[in-house]
C-alpha cells in the first residue's frame, strides 16, 4: 500500500498514512479536521510511475502516445532491468519485452 504524506490547512500538522488509493484521506490525527491536503513529496517508483503514466495519455492523441510509447518503451526497459534485474521486470512488465508493441 502507498504511504501518503498529508498536511492538515486547520492545525499545519503534517503526518503520514498508509492507506490504498481507493480510500479517502483520513482525518487530521492532531485535531481531527478533515479534509486534510495530500503533500507530494517524491516521484512514485520507477515501475510503478512510469507503467502507470504509460497508460494515462493526458491529451495527446493516440498516434502520440504510441510513437512515444514506442520511443520509450527501450529506455524504460533498460532503466527498469539496470534498477530490478532483468527477471524482476519480465516478470512484472512482460510488455516492454514485446516488440510487436
Ligand atoms: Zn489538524
Amino acid at each position: 500500500m502507498p504511504l501518503y504524506d498529508y498536511k492538515c490547512p486547520a492545525c499545519e500538522h503534517r503526518f503520514e498514512a498508509r492507506h490504498s488509493m481507493n480510500v479517502d484521506a483520513p482525518a487530521c490525527p492532531a485535531c481531527g479536521h478533515t479534509p486534510v491536503a495530500r503533500v507530494i513529496t517524491s516521484a512514485p517508483s520507477v515501475a510503478g510511475g512510469m507503467l502507470t503514466h504509460a497508460g494515462d495519455g493526458r491529451r495527446a492523441s493516440k498516434e502520440q502516445l504510441q510513437s512515444k510509447w514506442a520511443e520509450e518503451t527501450p529506455k524504460l526497459r533498460k532503466k527498469l532491468v539496470d534498477k530490478l534485474g532483468e527477471s524482476t521486470v519480465r516478470k512484472n512488465a512482460p510488455h516492454l519485452f514485446n516488440d510487436n508493441g
